[in-house]
């Protein structure tokens, strides 16, 4: 058969199967299946380099080149939005368009969604370029990431040229754990949704399960905005469900009641019942919205209304937050923490927000200054994230004298060492950097940690002063009766402090491990850590000399970055003479022998994994549980040490393994009958 068929005919089939299983939720082929034919198509394109067309379905799995985000002008309009923050203000603005034509006004309402806003240009039915929004007339070019998600066509079944607006969001649920593999270094799922357009590997962004819906469509067929979606729909684009349109023709909502099933319909005067009911509704939803849009339906209305130069006149957000605050971004401080990682601190010129005095808020990262396109003196809108964390939202006005966006200092300003770039952050990787000696022994002696509540940061910063103290061990072993006659230490001052720091030998293994402060090992790390076997430093150590990051990267919920940072740190000279410096000390470095006494051990010894979908156990580590508090082990992968797989249906590769090996394995209904007594 001619390749060039071959080629065209797996990639029509691994294309819809992706259709589906992304956009429809509804998988048609087993994962066996699908995977065959995906290899199948690798091999093929690994052959003929020539023949890979540029939207195969292997371009989902992204590329390990670093990308480039070249710039590219819009050939569509995409203005943001004006806005409202109260009903009052959004019924104004339908009575004043209904009043002002004689056309008949239709409203739309969708969800604005709080994500990272892309434009997809496809020619005869292909995408060819995905654009960021960027300042409305120029964005990035993000198109080898933009293919890595799944819900996005990368054919269309219509040879047509079209534009398509949408915004690319990730779930709440899912939000967490994946940001986690980027240790954790986005606040809040749209910035994990924007900074994985902007990842620099594809192969990176195409393991982050990204979503999108397209909510604009620019082609002419002279049809209204809520059939224009209908069309998307029809063009195997992710449309969101909840959506309302509002019009005095009855015959016309029915038929789009038709065409997109969930949709809610109305008269016109609903519409402000309909925004209050899903305004309250809002927290039920598995992904963030920050408001609603009101859209005008009909084309020739919007051509009508026309735009100004930043807004059109036909749409209007309706956002649920009215902005906390603006104000002046008066600086930006540069933080160093304990592992060297650079956080840059806004310093604002103070502001009152729900109450309570703002000047400060973390920026995170210069990626994250770049999305913001933040500079010194520029105006911008502060929030209270979930109402505790302040944080820079947007640049309202930059400051024009100066337009330029901040660029984080080359070196460290505690210790002049180069800044070194790893992933998002900047580091200073100089050990002996005063500031960072100074944060974790701030860290190692805080509520939480070690609790040495005599050392506060003002004495710890006197002792590195004076040369009491030099690094974490010095606290158990310098003369604390020098300090009399110091300014500020009374007897009952140095007893106090004596006491508090011999009370602190008596932390656990646990407590001490955390207090370290060792990057990516945090109290859940080393909680699973010790429930995993690695109850000592020795036992960790040994584990971590033998170089095999899968003895770590098998404990559930670690994967290989926690793996590698463990690795690290006990392969660290510096590190290990710390542990064996606090051993000296009398702290604890082992765990004390711990046994759930309610449930009998019966599964001791055993190995367990997991896979599949299970009614009783979702999500699936409710069965590890039960395993572990019973005395087993659960691993990720099926290896010959592996005594029983746990099945579920729509169990892949593990299952096949498992057979192979001839594990013993364990459906839903047998399980549960091992865990009753
Ligand atoms: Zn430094």
């Amino acid at each position: 058969m001619d390749i060039k068929i071959k080629i065209e005919e797996i990639s029509a089939k691994l294309l819809k199967y992706q259709y589906h299983y992304y956009v429809l939720a509804d998988p048609i082929v087993s994962d066996n299946e699908y995977d065959r034919l995906f290899d199948q198509l690798l091999d093929i394109e690994k052959k003929y380099p020539e023949l890979t067309q540029k939207n195969s379905p292997t371009k989902r799995v992204g590329s390990d080149l670093d990308n480039t985000f070249a710039e590219m002008e819009h050939s569509v309009s995409v203005l943001s939005l004006d806005k409202e923050y109260t009903g009052e203000g959004i019924t104004k603005w339908v009575d004043k368009i209904s009043a002002g034509s004689d056309m008949k006004a239709e409203y739309v309402v969708e969800e604005k969604l709080d994500g990272a806003s892309i434009v997809l240009y496809y020619k005869k039915g292909i995408l060819e370029t995905a654009l960021t929004r960027g300042d409305g007339v120029r964005g990035n070019v993000v198109t080898e990431n933009v293919r890595t998600i799944g819900q996005i066509p990368l054919v269309l079944p219509e040879e047509i040229d079209i534009a398509v607006r949408g915004e690319i969001f990730i779930k709440k649920s899912e939000f967490e754990r994946f940001n986690k593999k980027f240790e954790n270094k986005y606040s809040n799922p749209r910035n994990l949704a924007a900074g994985s357009l902007r990842n620099l590997r594809s192969s990176i962004v195409a393991g982050v399960p990204l979503n999108m819906f397209a909510y604009e469509g620019y082609y002419k067929n002279g049809k209204g905005h809520v059939e224009i979606l209908s069309d998307l729909k029809a063009l195997n684009f992710p449309v969101n469900k909840n959506l309302a349109l509002f019009s005095g023709d009855k015959n016309f909502l029915d038929q789009m009641k038709k065409e997109l099933p969930g949709i809610t319909t109305g008269s016109v005067d609903k519409i402000f019942d309909y925004i209050e009911n899903h305004t309250k509704e809002r927290d039920k939803l598995d992904y963030d919205i920050d408001g609603l849009v009101i859209k005008v339906n009909g084309i020739a209305l919007r051509e009508e209304l026309g735009e100004t130069s930043h807004h059109p006149r036909w749409a209007i957000a309706y956002k649920f937050d009215s902005p906390a605050a603006e104000t002046i971004l008066e600086d930006i401080a540069i933080q160093v923490g304990r592992n060297g990682r650079v956080s840059p601190v806004a310093i604002l010129a103070p502001v009152q927000i729900a109450g309570s005095i703002v000047a400060r808020a973390t920026l995170h990262n210069q990626e994250y200054i770049d999305i913001l396109e933040l500079g010194i003196g520029d105006r911008v809108s502060i929030s209270k994230r979930g109402d505790i964390i302040p944080a820079v939202e947007r640049v309202i006005e930059k400051d024009e004298k100066d337009p330029s966006i901040y660029k984080i200092r080359s070196d460290c300003p505690f210790c002049g060492t180069e800044f070194v770039k790893d992933g998002a952050h900047h580091f200073c990787k100089n050990t002996e950097c005063p500031e960072r000696l100074r944060r974790s022994i701030v860290f190692f002696v805080a509520k939480g940690q070690m609790d040495i509540d005599t050392l506060g940061e003002k004495t710890i910063e006197f002792l590195l002063e004076k040369g009491f103290i030099k690094s974490i061990p010095d606290i158990y072993s310098f003369d604390q009766n020098k300090l009399l006659g110091e300014e500020g230490f009374k007897e009952k001052k140095i007893d106090n402090i004596k006491n508090s720091i011999e009370e602190s030998k008596g932390n656990d293994f646990a407590t001490v491990f955390t207090a370290l402060g060792f990057e990516g090992i945090g109290k859940v790390a080393v909680s699973d850590l010790i429930k995993n076997g690695f109850d000592s430093f020795d036992k960790i150590r040994e584990a971590a000399e033998t170089g095999d990051i899968e003895l770590f990267s098998d404990i559930p919920g670690f994967g290989d970055i926690t793996a590698r940072f463990l690795i690290e740190h006990f392969s660290d000279k510096d590190k290990l003479k710390l542990i064996d410096d606090l051993a000296d000390a009398g702290l604890r470095m082992r765990a004390e022998e711990r046994k759930n006494p309610e449930e009998e051990q019966v599964f001791a010894g055993d190995i367990w994994v997991i896979t599949g979908s299970f009614e009783n156990f979702n999500p699936r580590s409710i069965a590890a549980e039960e395993i572990e508090k019973r005395g087993g082990k659960v691993t990720n992968t099926v290896t010959s040490k592996t005594t029983h797989l746990l099945a579920g249906p729509g169990a892949g590769s593990k299952l096949d393994k498992a057979e192979k090996l001839k594990i013993k394995i364990i459906n839903e209904k047998t399980f549960i009958k091992l865990l009753k007594p």
